[in-house]
C-alpha cells in the first residue's frame, strides 16, 4: 500500500500475481520430478542442484547450496524372526516359526514400489544390534503405557518391545523402552489407528482401494527429539567441516529398533494370545487395536519361555554432506526478513505427500515471486526461500542452518513460514505462534478458492475449522521457534476421518497414490502455494507488520489458566503457591495491557499512513510517521525473542523458549509453558518456584519491551 503503480507493481497487483501464477499442472510436473527416485537425506545432491537451478530460472538469481557435514546412518541389513524351541529335540534348539518380510509388496499399478533402488525399511538413528529375547506388547509405548505395565508387574527388563505406532514421536517410544531396561524395539502400524477407512470396515486396501496396504511400513527417525534436533554430534552449533563432535548416547538410542507392517506383526501378536494380561484390562488408551478380526487378542505377554524374537539391525554410520538450497530476494528494508521453508528429503523414492507436495508448492511460490519481480515489483522486506535436506532424520538441514546463522536470523527475522506435507488429504490444518494468528484468520485463507467447490466460490477459509494448534515439533520450524525465538507457522491439507489412508513414510506415499487417491487434479498443491505466497506477501509488504500482540497475551492467559488448574489438582495442601500465581498473573496482565496498547498504536499508524492526509510541506510529520512505524515494527520483530531463556529448559538446554516446546514425552504435540507444566507434572515444587520466577521475568521483560 506504500506503493503506487509508478513503482511497478502495487499490492493488489502483487496479490493477483501470487494467486494466478501457482497452478496445478506445473505443481504436478515438480512432483513427478521429485518423486521419481530415492532422495534420502544426504543422498539427493542432484535434486538440490536442480532446485537451485529452477529457482534461478524462476527469477531468483541469488539461490545457492549451503551444506553441512552430518552424522547419520544408512541401512545395511535387518532381520526379524519369531523363534520357537524345538520341544521334540534333545538340545531344544530354536526353530523359525515366522520370518518377517520387512519389505513392502511390489504393486503392478504403482511403479514406485518396484524400483530396484527403493529404500529399505529402517529407522533413522537406530542402533545396530542382534538380540534374541522374549517380547512384550507395550501398546503405543508412551510414558503412561510403560507406567501402567510396571504397575501391573509385567516384566520388561531384558525383553524386546513390540510397539504400536501412533500418539507420540517414535523416538520417544524407543527411548522409554530402553530406560525400562528393554533390549530392542519393533514398531508396527496397527489398522486400529486408521479411523474408519479400514479393510475390516469393507474398504479395499491400496492400490484397489483407500485402506492401508497390509505390507506398508512407516520408516522414520528414532532420535530423541527432546534432547535437541539437528546433528546429534553438534547440539547448538553448526556441523561445519572440522568442528568438534560430541558423544551421542543421550541423543539417540543404543538398543536396536526396526519398523514393520501389520502383516508382519500379526503372527507376533497372535503368538501372545493367552499370555499375560489383556490390553482390554488396561486403561482406555489400550482398547483400540484393530486386528481383533484377524484373531489377535492383544495379550501383552511376555511371550512364554520357548517363544522369542530375533531382531537384527545393522546400520552404517557416516559423517556426510547434506545440502540446503537457500534463495534470497532482497527487500528495501535490509533487516526485516521473512523465511519460507520446506524439506526436500524423503524416506522413500516417492514422498509424494511428505515432503514433495510441499516442495512442488514451494517451487510455485518462488515462481510467483519471480514473476512479480520481473513485472517490476520492489519488495519492502527481504524474503528467504529454503529447501531443507535431512529433515526426516531429525530436522538436520534447518537446525544446522539456524545454528549457523542465528546472529543474523535473530537480528532480522520476523517470521518463519513452514510447509512440510502440502497435501495428504482434504482438510486444511494449521499450527502457529499466537503473533501469527491474525494473518491466518484474516487474510490469505479467504482470498484463495477451496479445491472443494461444493458451494461455488467457497474459499479455504470458509471450510477451515479455525483450529490453530500450538507449535510442537516434528518439522523444520522447531529450530526457528524453539531455539531462535522466531515466530513460526505451519500449514497444509491433512487427512479427515473418511479420506483415503495416508501411507506415511511408506513406499505407497507415491505419485500413483497422489494421482489416484489424494489430489488427482493437483489443485491442493496449487492452493497451498497460493496461501503460502499470500501469507508471505502480507508480512513482506504491509508497512506495519501484521502481528497481534493481543493474541499473544490472550493465548498466554489461557496457557497459564490451564497450568493453574493442573497445579490446583496436583498440589498437596501444605504447598503454598498463591504468591507465585499472583506474581505470574500480575506480570502477565502488565504484558496484556502493553500488548493491547501496542496493537492500538500500530493500527493507528497504519491508518494514518493509508489516509495519506499529511500535506507535502509538512514533510517532517511524514518522516516522524515513518520513524514511528519503524519503531513499532522493531518491537513486533523482537517480541517473540523476549520469551527466550538463555539457559534453556531445565533438562533440555537446547530448547530456549519458555512458552513453547515439544512435549517431553510426546514430541509432536506442543507443550505450553513447558518448564512450569513439567514441574507440576513431576510434582517438583522446587522446580516450580524457579520456573515461575523465570516466567515472571519473561512476562515483565516482554511488557517492558513493548511499553
Ligand atoms: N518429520 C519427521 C518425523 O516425524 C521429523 C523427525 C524428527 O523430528 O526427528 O519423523
Ligand atoms: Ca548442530
Ligand atoms: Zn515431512
Ligand atoms: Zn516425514
Amino acid at each position: 500500500p506504500l506503493r503506487t503503480k509508478a513503482d511497478g507493481v502495487d499490492y493488489a497487483e502483487l496479490q493477483r500475481i501470487l494467486l494466478t501464477v501457482p497452478e496445478p499442472d506445473s505443481a504436478r510436473e515438480w512432483s513427478e520430478y521429485y518423486t521419481s527416485g530415492p532422495h534420502l537425506g544426504g543422498k539427493n545432491l542432484s535434486q538440490a542442484i536442480w532446485t537451485r537451478d529452477k529457482w534461478r530460472e524462476f527469477g531468483v538469481p541469488n539461490s545457492n547450496i549451503v551444506d553441512y557435514d552430518i552424522y547419520v546412518n544408512y541401512p545395511q541389513d535387518h532381520r526379524l524372526a519369531l523363534l520357537e524351541r524345538n520341544a521334540t529335540s534333545d538340545n531344544k534348539e530354536w526353530i523359525v516359526r515366522y520370518e518377517a518380510d520387512l519389505e513392502e509388496d511390489v504393486l503392478e499399478e504403482d511403479s514406485t514400489s518396484s524400483l530396484s533402488d527403493r529404500v529399505p525399511t529402517f529407522h533413522g538413528y537406530s542402533a545396530s544390534g542382534n538380540v534374541t529375547a522374549s517380547y512384550v506388547y507395550v501398546n503405543y509405548g508412551t510414558y503412561e503405557d510403560f507406567e501402567e505395565l510396571a504397575a501391573r508387574n509385567v516384566s520388561l527388563e531384558g525383553k524386546i518391545a513390540l510397539i504400536r505406532y501412533g500418539g507420540v514421536f517414535r523416538g520417544l517410544k524407543v527411548k522409554r523402552a530402553q530406560e525400562m531396561g528393554m533390549i530392542g524395539a519393533v514398531i508396527y502400524s496397527d489398522p486400529g489407528d486408521d479411523g474408519e477407512v479400514t479393510e475390516q470396515n469393507g474398504y479395499k486396501p491400496y492400490p484397489k482401494g483407500p485402506a492401508r496396504q497390509p505390507s506398508s511400513v512407516q520408516r522414520g527417525s528414532v532420535q530423541y527429539l527432546s534432547f535437541a534436533p539437528g546433528d546429534p554430534t553438534t547440539p547448538g552449533y553448526p556441523s561445519k567441516p572440522g568442528v568438534p563432535r560430541q558423544p551421542v548416547d543421550h541423543a539417540i538410542p543404543s538398543i536396536p529398533s526396526i519398523p514393520i507392517s501389520y502383516r508382519d506383526a500379526l503372527p507376533l501378536l497372535k503368538a501372545l494370545n493367552g499370555h499375560g494380561p489383556k490390553a482390554s484390562s488396561f486403561s482406555e488408551g489400550w482398547h483400540t487395536g484393530g486386528l481383533g478380526y484377524q484373531g489377535v487378542h492383544y495379550n501383552v505377554g511376555p511371550s512364554p519361555e520357548g517363544l522369542a524374537l530375533n531382531l537384527l539391525n545393522e546400520q552404517e554410520y557416516v559423517t556426510t554432506p547434506m545440502w540446503n538450497v537457500i534463495g534470497i530476494i532482497n527487500g528495501s528494508i535490509p533487516d526485516e526478513v521473512v523465511v519460507l521453508g520446506n524439506h526436500r528429503d524423503a524416506w522413500i523414492a516417492g514422498g509424494s505427500g511428505d515432503p514433495n507436495s510441499g516442495s512442488a508448492a514451494l517451487n510455485e511460490v518462488v515462481k510467483a515471486f519471480g514473476t512479480a519481480l520481473a513485472a517490476g515489483w520492489k519488495p519492502l522486506r527481504t524474503i528467504v526461500f529454503a529447501s531443507w535436506d535431512g529433515e526426516e532424520y531429525g530436522l538436520l538441514g534447518s537446525t544446522e542452518w539456524v545454528e549457523e546463522y542465528i546472529p543474523w536470523l535473530q537480528a532480522t527475522t520476523i517470521a518463519y513460514l513452514n510447509v512440510d506435507v502440502a497435501t495428504m488429504g482434504p482438510e486444511f490444518k494449521t499450527r502457529a505462534a499466537p503473533l501469527l494468528h491474525k494473518i491466518l484468520n484474516e487474510t490469505a485463507v479467504y482470498l484463495v478458492q477451496s479445491p472443494n467447490q461444493t458451494i461455488p466460490g467457497q474459499t479455504v477459509g470458509d471450510l477451515w475449522d479455525h483450529h490453530i494448534a500450538t507449535m510442537g515439533s516434528g518439522s523444520d520450524f522447531t529450530a526457528f521457534q524453539d531455539f531462535a525465538g522466531i515466530t513460526s507457522l505451519d500449514v497444509g491439507f491433512g487427512v479427515s476421518a473418511k479420506s483415503p489412508i495416508y501411507h506415511y513414510h511408506s513406499n505407497y506415499d507415491s505419485i500413483h497414490w497422489m494421482k489416484k487417491f489424494c489430489d488427482p487434479s493437483f489443485e491442493h498443491h496449487a492452493t497451498v502455494a497460493r496461501i503460502w505466497a499470500l501469507l508471505a506477501a502480507n508480512l513482506i509488504e504491509t508497512p506495519v507488520i501484521q502481528f497481534s500482540a493481543t493474541d499473544y497475551a490472550v493465548a498466554l492467559k489461557s496457557y497459564l489458566d490451564a497450568a493453574k488448574r493442573k497445579s490446583d489438582a496436583r498440589k498437596p495442601d501444605y504447598i503454598h503457591l498463591d504468591g507465585h500465581w499472583e506474581r505470574l498473573y500480575r506480570s502477565l496482565s502488565r504484558f496484556d495491557i502493553a500488548a493491547r496498547a501496542h496493537d492500538t498504536v500500530a493500527a493507528a499508524l497504519l491508518q494514518h499512513l493509508y489516509d495519506d492526509d499529511i500535506p507535502w510541506w509538512k514533510w517532517w510529520e511524514k518522516v516522524k510517521l515513518y520513524y514511528d512505524i519503524r519503531q513499532v515494527n522493531t518491537k513486533y520483530k523482537f517480541l517473540e525473542r523476549k520469551f527466550l531463556f538463555k539457559r534453556g529448559l531445565p533438562d533440555r538446554p537446547w530448547f530456549k523458549h519458555l512458552v513453547f516446546a515439544p512435549g517431553k514425552w510426546t514430541g509432536y504435540s506442543g507443550e505450553t509453558l513447558p518448564a512450569l507444566v513439567e514441574a507440576i507434572d513431576e510434582r517438583n515444587w522446587y522446580l516450580f518456584f524457579g520456573a515461575a520466577m523465570d516466567l515472571v521475568q519473561r512476562f515483565e521483560s516482554a511488557a517492558g519491551w513493548l511499553e
